[in-house]
């Protein structure tokens, strides 16, 4: 009787999946995924929090990078892109803010293609720190030095690991790179380079003290100086967000159609974001959002729905830990009416009897 209880369930929902799966595709990243929203429920939720939140004034932006002290605070935008790129954005969605440390889950994505997962994983490691994203104490204190690759010290390493004969090769490599996972140019802004390489001192420190512990693995001066460059790159939030569904898409950006990481890779990539990228905020994040995401000081925040898409979200205003606070709470409201978390049985359809 249970059996066949079971199977019947089992056939149900195989029709269920068929049918959806050949459905048109009016939902968000639908070819990829049975249990995607519509896409006039993702634009009503997003729109939702937008309004919500708009007027939220808590936080303050990031000033020991002085260019980013003087960011229009009020500045507001939301981006989702699905994997089949439709895209909905509302707000501030022209101004392209520095991506600053989002960059580092592209930088580590390269340095995968061009060494090979378990060899990134080798000279890099991929713990969680429970300490601020610049800690030098991280550094000595942890077995591994360099932690993650989306803290400051594991970021410089990384970088520390793309090939070329010059510090420029190494640096187009890392912003073409970023542009084909936007599906368009992207270049640096230099006024943010400027200020930041004027006020590294912490940064360099990082990578001097990596040197001692053999963990870093070109020049530690020349990382540091490609590290601040690949942190000034410049995006809007609908790039930030087709960023992002280019890792939800699998590694294929779903404007050009091309594979720009790995399948095999992604994986890696997305338990590292879950893990650290929201700094020493991951835990919280995790426990209320249940999604892969990476915050930068420049008010960013992308996070990854795994064969959906991304939503991107840009506000400047930060927390203690240095993420975005208007950012969190739009993404934690529309993942919650969504059901995108991926711990909850109900991201796939499960919602209970
Ligand atoms: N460029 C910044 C730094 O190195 C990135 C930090 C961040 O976005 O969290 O401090």
């Amino acid at each position: 009787m249970l059996r066949k209880t079971i199977q019947t369930r089992m056939l149900v929902a195989l029709f269920v999946v068929t049918t959806f799966a050949s459905a048109p595709l009016s939902g968000l990243g639908q070819k990829a995924s049975p249990v995607a929203p519509t896409k006039a429920q993702v634009e009503a939720v997003v729109r939702e929090a937008y309004d919500k939140f708009r007027s939220d004034t808590s936080g303050k932006n990031a000033d020991y990078i002085p260019f980013l002290a003087q960011v229009d605070s009020k500045m507001f935008g939301v981006a989702v892109v699905s994997t089949d790129n439709q895209v909905f954005s509302i707000g501030e969605i022209n101004y392209a803010f520095s991506i600053q440390s989002i960059s580092k889950v592209y930088t580590l994505a390269l340095a995968m293609e061009e060494l090979g997962a378990d060899r990134v994983f080798e000279r890099i490691g991929s713990e969680p720190t429970g300490r601020a994203f610049n800690s030098v104490n991280g550094v000595v204190e942890m077995p591994t030095h360099t932690g993650n690759p989306l803290v400051n010290a594991g970021a410089i390493a990384t970088t520390s690991l793309i090939a070329g004969k010059d510090a420029n090769e190494k640096w187009n490599k890392i912003l073409n790179f970023y542009s084909r996972a936007a599906g368009e140019k992207l270049t640096l802004i230099d006024e943010v380079y400027k200020s930041e390489a004027a006020t590294n001192a912490g940064n360099k420190a990082l990578a001097m003290l990596l040197a001692k512990y053999e963990r870093i693995y070109a020049d530690p001066f020349e990382s540091v100086d490609i590290y601040t460059k690949q942190c000034s790159v410049g995006v809007n939030v609908i790039q930030l967000a087709r960023m992002g569904a280019t890792l939800a898409n699998n590694g294929k950006n779903p404007v050009s159609g091309e594979q720009i990481i790995k399948p095999e890779h992604v994986p890696y990539i997305l338990s590292t974001m879950t893990m650290a990228g929201l700094y020493d905020g991951s835990g919280g994040w995790a426990w209320k959002v249940g999604l892969p995401a990476k915050s930068g000081v420049g008010g960013g925040i992308v996070a990854i729905v795994p064969g959906k898409g991304a939503i991107a979200v840009f506000s400047p205003r930060l927390d203690d830990a240095g993420n975005s606070v208007k950012a969190q709470k739009v993404i934690e409201y529309v993942v919650n009416k969504l059901d995108f978390n991926v711990f909850s049985p109900r991201s796939v359809g499960l919602k209970g009897e």
